[in-house]
């Protein structure tokens, strides 16, 4: 496929909110199960090893009109629970034999909950994330928390999970998080080559394909950029954090392009960029999943700092190795855990002298035109700053 021809494919599964291509998955065998996830963080190695499809649900975005799920959410919260609500009445979610729903606010929490109560006939699980990271307790309570997901998906699929299936599942999903830091790394190297808001629905599709196709996906992506040249222009190069949960509508990500920037990182989707290496294959398959999420993973608002002096670490360290110039907060309305993060990190940002901006969104937010101002004038004021 050339690259045209793989961002039509990407922005079709994008746009599809019938889930067709996860239904012809389905089909394609008989037996064949489908998990579906909320962000921010799951195990989809426990999902695949079980010979089935893990899909991400990143709510309806700007295309879904939202009636029912609106009577079960007060106004004041952010919508992905409203959407992703929308989408199981309306039918479309039929396809999933299960959900998960990981521990990032009470909002999902409480999600979950209604699953239960809606959707009787599916396996609906909670899936609680540790908050402590000493190996004994968080890992040893994590341990048990996959254990129990385990047995779950076992019965689900009525074979055992071993951890041979784990590990080699384990290894598929090092090769997809390869692909993906190669396609981070690439965009952060010529960011031009690859505009993020292509580089978005190539990780969309990470959603709703499965892992060894979507490991394929971004590397035909990244040799077709290499093909074909485009212009380089003076942009303010910036990491762009808080979009790990609901996401902003398209439009967004191209209007802070069309600003005058390159987003050189970013949280869009963050579970195919949560640990951060190699998880080893060939030990014990859950304790090397929890010994990655504990030690070695992304350090994000989704995520509870142990010291005071690790919080803003990790975006610092996003900012120096990207060669960004500023920091773009992009949050939902109503997000708590990004949006009682921000401070914090506004304050160690601006101790290190980094500039930046913040605003808020909603995944159907018909404001493009004063946020592509804003950031208009933000990357004008880096680059007025840095030529100083
Ligand atoms: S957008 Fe924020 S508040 Fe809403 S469900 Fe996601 S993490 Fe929770």
């Amino acid at each position: 496929m050339n690259l045209k021809e793989i961002i039509g494919r990407c922005e079709h599964l994008f746009e599809d909110l019938n889930f067709t291509a996860v239904k012809e998955w389905k089909a394609a065998a008989p037996g064949r199960k489908v998990i579906g996830y909320m962000p921010i963080y799951v195990p989809r190695e426990l999902v695949h090893a079980a010979g089935m499809l893990p899909v991400g649900i990143f709510g309806g975005g700007d295309q879904l009109e939202v009636i029912q799920g609106d009577a079960y959410y007060q106004s004041y919260i952010c919508r992905i629970p409203r959407s992703t609500l929308e989408l199981g009445l309306t039918g479309r979610l039929d396809c999933l034999d299960g959900m998960l729903f990981p521990s990032i606010c009470d909002v999902i929490r409480n999600l979950s909950g209604m699953w239960q109560v809606l959707f009787k006939d599916k396996y609906v699980k909670y899936f609680d994330l540790p908050q402590d990271y000493d190996d004994s307790t968080g890992g040893s309570f994590y341990v048990r928390e996959m254990e129990v997901l385990r047995k779950d998906l076992s019965a689900l699929c009525g074979s055992e999970i071993s951890d041979q299936k784990l590990n080699a599942s384990i290894g598929v999903y090092n090769e997809n998080r390869k692909a993906v830091r190669e396609l981070y790394a690439y965009r952060a190297q010529k960011p031009w080559q690859a505009p993020t808001s292509e580089v978005y629905l190539v990780l969309r599709a990470g959603c709703v394909l499965p892992p060894e196709e979507h490991t394929a996906l971004i590397r035909n992506y990244l040799i077709s950029c290499e093909r074909q040249v485009r212009p380089q222009r003076d942009n303010a190069r910036v990491v762009l954090t808080g979009s790990f949960c609901e996401q902003p509508p398209l439009g967004l990500i191209k209007s802070i392009e069309m600003a005058g920037c390159y987003v050189v990182d970013d949280d869009f989707q963050l579970i195919q960029s949560w640990l951060l290496d190699e998880v080893p294959t060939t030990g014990n398959p859950l304790e090397e999943l929890s010994k990655a999420f504990l030690h070695r993973s992304a350090s994000t608002a989704s995520k509870y700092d142990e010291k005071k002096e690790d919080k803003g670490r990790f975006l610092l360290h996003q900012v120096k190795t990207r060669g960004a110039e500023g920091v773009i907060f992009a949050a939902p309305s109503f997000c708590d855990p990004a949006l009682l993060e921000r401070p914090m990190l506004q304050e160690i940002l601006a101790k290190h002298g980094i500039p930046h901006t913040a605003f808020k969104y909603a995944e159907n937010t018909g404001q493009m035109a004063p946020i592509r101002e804003q950031a208009g004038t933000f990357a004008d004021s880096i680059k007025l700053w840095s030529a100083a």
